[in-house]
């Protein structure tokens, strides 16, 4: 069955680098989070840092150790 209901909105904003994503954790499928795999120190800092979820870009790269914080200008 093909139903623009499977089609999920981008309903979600990533709080970290603003960018339109949708969350899965309340979808009966598995969340595209679910790929990703962080260390549950980092899951700890961010739930301390954000309510909301992340896109997955943004775990993707915060696992792979980026900062928590999206360095917009790198001053020199
Ligand atoms: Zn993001």
């Amino acid at each position: 069955m093909s139903d623009a209901a499977n089609v999920k909105p981008l309903d979600d904003r990533c709080p970290r680098c603003g960018g339109g994503f949708h969350c899965g954790v309340n979808d009966a499928g598995p969340c595209p989070c679910t790929t990703v795999t962080l260390s549950t120190e980092l899951q700890g800092r961010l739930r301390e840092k954000w309510s909301s979820c992340l896109c997955v870009s943004c775990l993707v790269a915060l696992a792979g150790g980026a900062a928590l914080e999206i360095q917009e200008a790198q001053a020199q």
